[in-house]
């Protein structure tokens, strides 16, 4: 059966939001990516988010086949991520009732994003009669196992909806194998209705680019030693384990403190445990006032000077589902330092591309920046490997395959139409 409609329901944040801040990260850059090359396939594409200002149109056309709809639930600022479960059958309501305008059949499969969408996917898949596909992008019991200092645990009643989600599911998306198998230990899935997808890099965009160029615009020196860090500023993210780990560098060679940058691109998220200025607090604690260079969240042109101006891109998150800011950097041709958690030793190729580390501890990370800070050809080997570990992330095979994903989940489903799961 042709895809030719698809209702991708993304609730919580809107792929029209700046990424990098807030509730906006790799979620809502995978639902623009997905969603652009699926029209640029024939197939239109529907994205229902949650109305979050009275200024926003109702329907706003992201590109050509793509439409993004605001659907009003509940007052449109000061709602938080976790009050949004009790929106859920308000916001499921209108998406329903868009639908019910168009004539019988409008869509051909409904793609949810987290769990919140799953839940409201999960009804129209019933109302539908079409396949729920779902990607989960992070899962609470994975994010409650490996719990950065100071965050606090996702609650028992996101657990079940993540259950109910995974259980209503015709296919579920896994970013990588490790997903996969989390998905089928401890959640329970059906491992025929698992499919392990890669999430991509925009290859158009994120190209080597003149070092030096890229540094002149930004206002680094061209003799600093930069080291980046890119993504939500919230415990998860560890980027506090940069900033130790840049004071460690300090202690073991003072000498790199006239050229040593640590820069953060981004913006406050989350539980709102840390206050964004305890980043700010603990780079003052440990005497790197002068060092660490906190960078308000920039759109993709600008992020790909920041990547090409890098010596060294860190990533030491505490979880990551894949980590697309690790791909994003190898694309433009820096090797990549990131934690060996979730998609990232999928994401990096430990010792061709990057260098995986395992844990936490600061020490650590400042060993392995330093290495490849004290050795230029090394440096150079891993950017070779960097590019070519990105180039087999692109888009296009995502879509590629989702859209393959989609006609599995529409065959498999005819039989069981008359028993919603
Ligand atoms: N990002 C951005 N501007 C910023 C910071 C981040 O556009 O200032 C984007 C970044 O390019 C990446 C996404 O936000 O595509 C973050 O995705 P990732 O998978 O690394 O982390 P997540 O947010 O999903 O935890």
């Amino acid at each position: 059966m042709p895809i030719r409609r698809v209702a991708m329901v993304s609730l919580h944040t809107s792929p029209l939001d700046q990424p990098g801040t807030g509730d906006a990260g790799g979620m809502n850059v995978y639902v623009v990516e997905l969603a652009k090359r699926l029209a640029e396939r024939d197939v239109a594409v529907d994205v229902f988010t949650r109305a979050t200002s009275s200024r926003l149109d109702p329907v706003v056309r992201l590109t050509d086949g793509v439409q993004v709809h605001h659907v009003v639930a509940g007052p449109f600022e000061g709602l938080s991520k976790a009050e949004l479960p009790g929106q859920l059958c308000a916001f499921a309501r209108e998406v329903l009732r868009s639908e019910a305008a168009h004539e019988r059949g409008h869509y051909d499969v409904v793609h949810s994003h987290y769990w919140l969408s799953g839940q409201v996917g999960a009804l129209a898949r019933d109302r539908w009669a079409v396949p729920l596909v779902h990607s989960m992008h992070t899962m609470a019991k994975v994010k409650n196992q490996l719990l950065a200092r100071g965050d606090a645990p996702e609650p028992v009643a996101r657990v079940i909806g993540e259950e109910q989600v995974v259980a209503a599911a015709d296919l579920l998306l896994a970013n990588t194998a490790e997903e996969a198998k989390q998905l089928i230990e401890l959640y329970d899935a059906d491992p025929a209705r698992v499919d392990v997808i890669h999430p991509g890099v925009d290859l158009d965009t994120f190209r080597p680019r003149p070092r030096a160029e890229a540094r002149g615009r930004l206002g680094i020196a061209e003799s600093a030693a930069l080291l980046l860090f890119v993504g939500r500023l919230q415990p998860l993210k560890g980027p506090d384990v940069l900033v130790r780990a840049a004071a460690e560098l300090l202690r073991a060679d003072p000498t790199l403190r006239e050229r040593l940058v640590v820069a953060v691109v981004g913006g406050p998220s989350g539980s709102g445990l840390e206050r964004p200025e305890a980043l700010v607090d603990l780079a003052d604690s440990l005497g790197l006032r002068e060092v660490v260079r906190f960078v308000p969240p920039v759109d993709r042109a600008d992020l790909v000077d920041w990547y090409a101006a890098a010596d060294v891109v860190v990533v030491p998150s505490y979880n990551e589902s894949f980590g697309l800011v690790a791909v994003e950097a190898q694309a433009v041709g820096t090797p990549v330092v990131a934690a060996a958690v979730g998609g990232l030793p999928t994401a990096v190729a430990d010792g061709r591309s990057g260098l995986v580390v395992a844990g936490h501890d600061p020490a650590d990370y400042a060993a392995a920046i330093g290495r490849l800070l004290a050795d230029q050809k090394l440096r150079e080997r891993l950017s070779a490997g960097a590019l070519e570990q990105a180039s087999r992330f692109g888009w296009d095979v995502t879509a590629e395959r989702t859209l393959q994903a989609y006609v599995d989940a529409a065959g498999a489903m005819r039989h069981d139409l008359a028993e919603p799961r």
